[in-house]
């Protein structure tokens, strides 16, 4: 006897409009596309070729269900100036407001886009946390509507428990330590200082804008999280528990399509010139001897704080590949400094420190196995990316919710060392006025490099867990495996 199948739900992905949240939540629709499941991702057409860019290499083209839809960004309507479309591209904290009520914009244009549809209305969406228009769409369009936030289940239940229970609001002091006790038995504790936005008393971001995404976050039906089950201790079904909601967790997701280290770039600028510098320098390497320093996609730190990175950096027995953002804004000084002692620019003498300013290929990077370390800001996206490719980090969190990363990456997880920062870096959200003076001095980045790339019997603890993760990473997505079956999960939601 013959069985009809039903046709597989549309989903509508719309991703946040922050680098690093649009790279995920394409990889998302392409896992789903890879599930068969039709796709359309919703984005501005300043974004629209990196959306495109990562919706080919995961080798699905529109002919395999995704469609790629670029709306126009309402900002020059909120007085943004022409191409302001993601968080990085806001020039300034007086701009910041602004970007914030186009983004609240953006939601009727998408909105009329969706009621038009054709051939089929959206079966679910799935939408970035600063599209908080995205859950009246939803039900309007009578589907679910599930919240990707972009960070992972673990800082998720912190948030939740912050939101909930407050204890940040009983602290005398900015400093003053209190627990998060999320994930017995481990101690997790943080400081006023270092919680994201949500939790702060004074930020660039109004209260109504804060509000608008717990709002948000409270309204949906499901939270989608780019993690596996097996990393966060489990703290998606916690997080399920904490909040009444399907938490699905789907990743690693950008294991749906791997670059190729010589793939051309066009976030890099530098196409594919830059990841060949980079494969022919890490190719003469020893295998895990290359330190690998990068802060994501925006992270920058003040002048003086980089000067005392720098000095550890080329000092170190290692050769290091380090990632600089915004070096165009670094005084003279630095900058010179910068030439005389990297290999950089055009110099490629005999030092051990090359330094690529601007965008470097991060996941095949971590993937080459000269590769044996990462300092890293703990963003999500670096975090996962070095925990699929098996890399011990160090770790530097920067501001947002690193510094819960940081307590996964220690404690938790037992794949990192803490370099000990205990203040946020400035940043545009986190109204944190930007400190002259560096916190970290020179030998204290040392002490902890030493101990991430140290050889003995600590060393091998940390990589041998790091292996371990990395296989539990790809399995996760294999058939079968905890991601694979919450993808279907999600897919089965919108029927
Ligand atoms: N990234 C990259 N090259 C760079 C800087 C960043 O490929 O030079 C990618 C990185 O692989 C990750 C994302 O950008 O996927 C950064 O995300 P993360 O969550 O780590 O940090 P954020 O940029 O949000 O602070």
């Amino acid at each position: 006897m013959e069985t009809t199948q039903l046709p597989k739900p549309h989903l509508v992905v719309i991703p946040s409009p922050i680098t690093s949240h649009v790279i995920a939540t394409v990889d998302i629709g392409c896992l789903l596309a890879a599930h068969g499941a039709p796709v359309t991702i919703i984005t501005t057409p300043a974004s629209a070729e990196l959306v495109q860019d990562r919706v080919q290499r995961a080798g699905q083209g529109s002919s395999a269900g995704i469609t790629v839809t670029a709306i126009p960004f309402p900002g020059a309507e909120a007085g943004l100036p022409d191409g302001c479309e993601r968080l990085d591209h806001v020039p300034s904290v007086a701009l910041l407001q602004k970007f914030f009520d186009a983004t609240k914009l953006f939601g009727e244009p998408v909105a009329r886009h969706c009621r038009l549809m054709a051939p089929r209305r959206p079966n679910c969406i799935v939408a970035g946390m600063c599209n908080t228009w995205a859950h009246t769409m939803a039900r309007e369009l009578g589907a679910p509507c599930f919240i990707f936030y972009g960070h992972g289940a673990f800082s998720s239940l912190c948030f939740e428990y912050l939101h909930t229970h407050r204890p940040q609001e009983a602290v005398a002091s900015l400093d003053e330590r209190f627990d998060v006790p999320v994930l017995p038995p481990f101690e997790v504790k943080f400081s006023r200082r270092q919680l994201p936005v949500f939790f702060q008393q004074s930020t660039n971001i109004k209260d109504d804008i804060l509000r608008g995404i717990r709002e948000f976050d409270m309204a949906v039906d499901g939270i989608v999280v780019n993690s596996f089950e097996e990393l966060e201790r489990y703290s998606a079904a916690r997080l399920a528990v904490a909040t009444g909601k399907a938490v699905l967790a789907v990743g690693p997701v950008w294991l749906c399509g791997a670059p190729s280290l010589l793939d051309s770039d066009s976030r890099a600028g530098t196409g594919s010139d830059e990841a060949r510098r980079c494969v022919a320098w890490l190719d003469a390497k020893k295998a895990r001897s290359v330190l690998y320093v990068s802060f994501g996609s925006n992270g920058r730190m003040p002048p003086a704080q980089l000067m005392q990175l720098g000095l550890a950096l080329v000092s170190c027995p290692w050769p290091v590949l380090w990632v600089i953002k915004g070096a165009d804004t670094l005084p003279d000084d630095v900058n010179e400094w910068l030439q005389h002692n990297t290999d950089g620019d055009g110099h490629s003498g005999p030092r051990q420190c090359l330094v690529v300013r601007g965008w470097a290929p991060q996941v095949p990077i971590l993937e080459h196995p000269a590769v044996g370390g990462f300092l890293t800001h703990c963003g999500w996206g670096s975090t996962l990316e070095s925990v699929a490719a098996g890399v011990p980090m160090a770790t530097w969190p920067f501001f947002a919710e690193q510094f819960m990363n940081e307590k996964l990456i220690v404690d938790v997880l037992g794949i990192g060392v803490s370099v000990g920062v205990t203040k946020p870096t400035e940043n545009l959200l986190n109204g944190v006025k930007g400190e002259a003076k560096a916190e970290v001095g020179t030998e204290q980045v040392k002490r902890a490099l030493n101990k991430l790339m140290d050889g003995g019997a600590e060393g091998e603890d940390r990589r041998s867990k790091a292996r371990e993760l990395k296989a539990k990473a790809k399995a996760a997505l294999e058939n079968g495996g905890s991601s694979y079956m919450n993808l279907e999960k999600l897919i089965q939601f919108a029927t």
